[in-house]
């Protein structure tokens, strides 16, 4: 196993060390949710734990495209909180 796992922010597309992101995994009855432990099962897309990112992706819609689901407030909310 590499010591760094690149994965690549929806909003603006660098590839980063995943524990530098946050990772929004869709379940499987259609819900999007907040992966803190990068461990759940089911198609994840990832954005920097930056607020110009969040904001970018919430205005793009990028995590609703990468996920083909729509980001609920909650969820946005708590995504808020994990930002640095
Ligand atoms: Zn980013």
């Amino acid at each position: 196993m590499p010591k760094e796992t690149l994965r690549m922010c929806v909003a603006c597309r660098q590839m980063k060390d995943k524990r530098s992101l946050i990772r929004v995994v869709r379940s499987k009855d259609n819900q999007m949710v907040l992966d803190k432990s990068h461990k759940l099962n089911g198609r994840g897309a990832y954005i920097c734990k930056d607020k110009q990112c969040f904001e970018k992706c919430i205005k793009s819609k990028a995590l609703n495209r990468a996920l083909k689901c729509d980001i609920t407030d909650d969820l946005m909310n708590e995504i808020k909180k994990n930002l640095e």
